[in-house]
């Protein structure tokens, strides 16, 4: 084999990939599959076994039956700690064959697989951590020789469906917390891209992950997706997808009153007031937008753009757009890969003849990338756009970024909060009382000052408005997985 075909080519447990239920490697009940696409050459990758409602209903079972059996719920605190940190060792010893399986299947340039693989390790890491910190309190209730205390106790079995542009990372920010909590997991990948949570699977398995605490069921969200969440024997979702599956999902949920968490799309503004500086500024709107092909829920995708400023700054982003490298994401200096799915680059060209048609300006790409057959869209940046545009207002979930301009803090202010949405907003500004108050008034979950894209397991992730309600990350995401029982204790 040559070093190319090596790249090219999936790890022999993904040949063809199969259901991880009951810590075994299983067909389908149907024996169906589905075909995993390289859409940086438009090729099939790889089959793997597609999940019906039966194979949901075994899944949900070897959960349940991990979660009552007791043997990881009652298994010592510290020693489900050390699992979890050899997970991330594991995870650690693999990390380029699984960024290099990210890449072949999501399009995103190595490098960024990467950056995934080492904050997928950092959050399995931090949330080893808490294992030994989930605490009850006592309560100074005033019943008199009453002593009432709450236990924080797992919350059972978790779905955990997640979609295809961070396909491991966001599967961690679920997966870790709740295992440290001592729930189980039934997880459900983006139907596009199934293959590194097969591998996390894999991990687990090696570092002896008791049977049914995590099982991998690839397929349809229709289907698949929707099972897990009608499933009586699941006690709560947790969702990262489009606002529009979300809503969904709730309504779905509550006929078994699931608990539910989702984090959905994002229309985020990235403000520029004239006293920034206008090169960090320019380059944080690049990587606001263009990290990730945009295909971020948290994309810069809005540019506002203090009128004074806005000629030098558009000037600058355009000029960096052009030069960022489309093209093959093994290939050191892209910056941009391919587009996840031909009909999710159809989707994003759709938008872009919307801009231009409803008049906005293109200054940076303006369409596809003629790369060979693969599915690549040119870094586009439009300018003179309107808030009541198309493209201002949907999430478009590509490399596009809408350039629009405001004249004051109030004014920047009130576009910034004009969407639906509210999953995140930056601000670039030298005045230190302008940006804490312009943070302030911002309705999103995660608020960026002079910087673009941060993130940690340790601070919180979440949306505001549309974008979703529940955080993930931090020590708030293991509210998600516990719930609480208050205890009376008679002392008299
Ligand atoms: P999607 O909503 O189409 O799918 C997400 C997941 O839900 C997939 O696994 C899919 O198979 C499954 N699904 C689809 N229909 C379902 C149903 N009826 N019942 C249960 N599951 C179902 O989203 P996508 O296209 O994979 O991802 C893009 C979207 O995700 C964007 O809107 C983006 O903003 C959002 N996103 C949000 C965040 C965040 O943290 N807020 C992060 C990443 C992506």
């Amino acid at each position: 084999m040559t070093e190319a075909t090596l790249t090219r080519s999936v790890p022999e447990i993904l040949a063809p990939g199969r259901l991880f239920i009951g810590g075994e490697w299983v067909d389908a009940a149907s024996g169906e599959t589905f075909e995993v696409i390289d859409p940086a050459r438009a090729e099939v990758l790889t089959e793997v076994a597609e999940a019906g409602v039966e194979d949901v209903d075994r899944a949900v079972r070897a959960a349940r039956d991990a979660f009552e059996g007791g043997e990881w719920r009652e298994m010592s605190p510290r020693a489900r700690g050390r699992l979890l940190w050899k997970l991330a060792e594991r995870l650690e010893e693999r990390k380029d064959e699984i960024a290099r399986v990210e890449t072949l299947n999501n399009g995103k340039p190595l490098f960024e697989s990467g950056i995934d693989v080492a904050m997928t390790i950092q959050t399995f890491e931090y949330y080893a951590g808490w294992t030994t910190k989930i605490e009850g309190e006592t309560i100074p209730v005033s019943v008199p020789f009453q002593f009432n205390y709450t236990l924080r106790e797992p919350i059972g079995v978790v779905g955990a469906i997640v979609p295809w542009n961070f396909p491991l990372n966001l599967a961690s920010w679920k997966v870790a917390p709740a295992l440290a909590a001592g729930c189980t997991v039934v997880l459900k990948p983006a139907t596009e891209t199934p293959l590194t949570a097969l591998l996390l699977a894999d991990v687990a398995a090696e570092v002896g992950l008791p049977p049914g605490v995590l099982n991998v069921v690839p397929g349809r969200g229709s289907t698949a997706g929707e099972a897990v969440v009608a499933h009586p024997g699941v006690d709560k979702i947790a969702f990262t997808g489009s606002t529009e599956v979300g809503q969904r999902i709730a309504t779905v949920a509550a006929r078994t009153v699931k608990r539910v968490s989702l984090e959905l799309g994002g229309k985020s503004p990235n403000i520029v007031f004239a006293d920034a500086e206008l090169p960090s500024a320019a380059k944080g709107a690049l990587a606001g937008i263009f990290y990730g092909k945009g295909e971020v829920c948290a994309a810069g995708s809005r540019l506002l753009v203090e009128s004074s400023a806005h000629e030098q700054l558009v000037g600058m982003v355009a000029e960096g757009a052009d030069r960022l490298k489309v093209g093959d994401p093994f290939e050191k200096g892209t910056r941009i890969g391919a587009i996840v799915s031909k009909r999710q680059m159809e989707s994003v060209l759709g938008y872009i003849e919307k801009g231009v048609e409803e008049g906005a300006r293109v200054v940076a790409g303006g369409g596809r990338a003629d790369i060979g057959p693969g599915y690549f869209v040119q870094p586009t940046v439009f300018d003179d756009v309107t808030s009541e545009m198309t493209i201002a207002r949907e999430e478009i979930f590509g490399p596009v970024l809408a350039t629009l301009t405001f004249e004051d803090v109030d004014d920047a202010i009130e576009q910034a909060n004009d969407t639906m949405y509210g999953l995140a907003a930056a601000v670039w500004t030298s005045d230190v009382k302008k940006a804490h108050y312009v943070a302030s008034r911002l309705k999103a979950g995660t608020v960026w000052i002079n910087t673009y894209n941060l993130y940690d397991p340790a601070s919180p992730f979440g949306g505001y408005k549309q974008s979703g309600y529940g955080r993930e990350l931090g020590g708030q995401a293991l509210d998600q997985y516990t719930q609480l029982k208050s205890v009376w204790v008679n002392l008299r």
